[in-house]
């Protein structure tokens, strides 16, 4: 990075003139300065800050191509050195949403505190305040929407089957949370389970699953005994003492083991180190995993000889493209093949026709899941169903 050595009084830039680069101080001391009265002799100089070693100058005006809103003036000897203001842009444009809105909030209010400071026309000043980033502000108050809906109990767990192909039988269910939401109707977990992730509330929204399932479980009790998989996502995997709680509720209620599954989905966020960990601790208590939705995003191939997971999880797109495209079909044979080689269970999700179901059971597939088994239904409409 290129660096500049000012002398003491020099100034690095002018208010009003096009910024070509954001500043790191490395010594010295800078401050920033406007007028307030004009241009002309009568204006009065004002020191709006005084920065030193460490910290960025002239960085928000970079990042928006914009002008400088005020004189940077060296005050001792100093050293800073250039920023691209591509290179801070690239990072706002792949920031947390809520973190550009906190930073928009403090550089508007700092515009406007500049706009008030040099004497301009104060409905320049609200003009500057503008409106803030409705994405971040519906993602917000989404979120607050969820912290409430935890409160009231607004989530609810639904229940897919999941069937034993050769047999015929239901023999667990998937456990898939939907929050009714007042407004909006019915959200898809895809929708806020990102958001749940993004913020500790995935815990909670997590702890509020497995409750739910146990529930259910206590619900289902039978001979054999169906099992429930619960999703966990990865930031939930770093929750401490995730599956000792899991335990401790299955023990409260005198469930058998392997009632409780656990499923995985693969994500850039996966920590194999941790996965391994998890996947051990659950083996010691019986709790199958599953790596979920296997053969899309980022599936590693690495993670099924590292982890020790179960069962594959074979994600829906393959089943609907299998009689579409042989290449879907070849694909789906070789996993099958690929999980009974290394002893893991298979279950097909997204099945929608008795042709697929079939065709699955044909290439020694046990498991299957999908709308022509039975959707995800409210516990008491399995129960009525049994
Ligand atoms: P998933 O775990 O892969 O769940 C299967 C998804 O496929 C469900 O969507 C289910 O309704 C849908 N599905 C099942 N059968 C069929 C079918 O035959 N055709 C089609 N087109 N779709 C089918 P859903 O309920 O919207 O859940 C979406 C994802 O949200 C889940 O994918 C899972 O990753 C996540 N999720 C759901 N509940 C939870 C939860 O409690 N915790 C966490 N961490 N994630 C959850
Ligand atoms: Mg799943
Ligand atoms: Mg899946």
């Amino acid at each position: 990075m290129p660096r500049q050595n000012l002398t003491a009084g020099e100034y690095l830039f002018h208010a009003d003139t096009p910024s070509a680069c954001g500043y790191l101080i490395e010594h010295g001391t800078i401050e920033l300065r406007t007028r307030r009265g004009g241009t002309g002799r009568e204006a009065v100089q004002i020191v709006v800050a005084r920065l030193g070693a460490g910290e960025l100058v002239g960085d928000i005006s970079a990042a928006e191509s914009g002008p400088h809103s005020v004189d940077a003036v060296a005050v001792t000897d100093a050293v800073v050195l250039e920023i691209d203001g591509e290179q801070i842009r690239d990072r706002l444009a792949t920031a947390d949403p809520i973190l550009r809105m906190v930073l928009d909030g403090r550089v508007k209010r700092w515009r406007r505190m500049l706009t008030l400071l040099r004497g301009d026309d104060p409905a320049a000043a609200q003009s500057v305040v503008g409106a803030t980033s409705l994405p971040a502000q519906g993602k917000f108050l989404l979120e607050e929407q969820l912290r409430e809906a935890l409160q009231r109990q607004q989530l609810e767990v639904r229940y897919q089957p999941i069937l034993e192909i050769a047999s015929g039988r239901i023999v667990g269910y998937e456990a898939l949370v939907r929050w009714l939401h007042p407004e909006r109707g019915e959200v898809s977990p895809e929708e806020f389970i990102h958001l749940a992730e993004e913020t500790s509330l995935i815990v909670p929204v997590g702890e509020y699953v497995f409750d739910a399932a146990f529930a259910a479980l206590d619900q289902l009790r039978a001979d054999p005994m169906p099992f429930v998989a619960v999703n966990v996502s990865a930031r939930q995997l770093a929750s401490p003492g995730l599956i000792e709680r899991v335990v401790a509720r299955r023990e409260a209620l005198e469930l058998p083991a392997g009632c409780i599954k656990v499923e995985i989905t693969e994500s850039q966020a996966l920590d194999v180190a941790q996965v391994a960990t998890l996947i051990e601790l659950c083996h010691t208590h019986a709790i199958a995993v599953s790596l979920d939705d296997f053969g899309t995003r980022y599936s590693h191939l690495a993670h099924l000889h590292l982890l020790a997971f179960d069962t594959l999880k074979i994600d829906q797109a393959f089943v609907q493209a299998m009689f579409v495209s042989d290449k879907a079909m070849q694909i789906v044979r070789a996993i099958v093949a690929m999980a009974r080689a290394i002893d893991a269970e298979i279950v097909v999700e997204g099945v929608e026709t008795t042709a697929q179901l079939q065709f699955l059971g044909e290439i020694g597939c046990r498991f299957a899941q999908g709308f022509v088994i039975g959707r995800a239904q409210p516990l008491e409409t399995v129960l009525a169903a049994r």
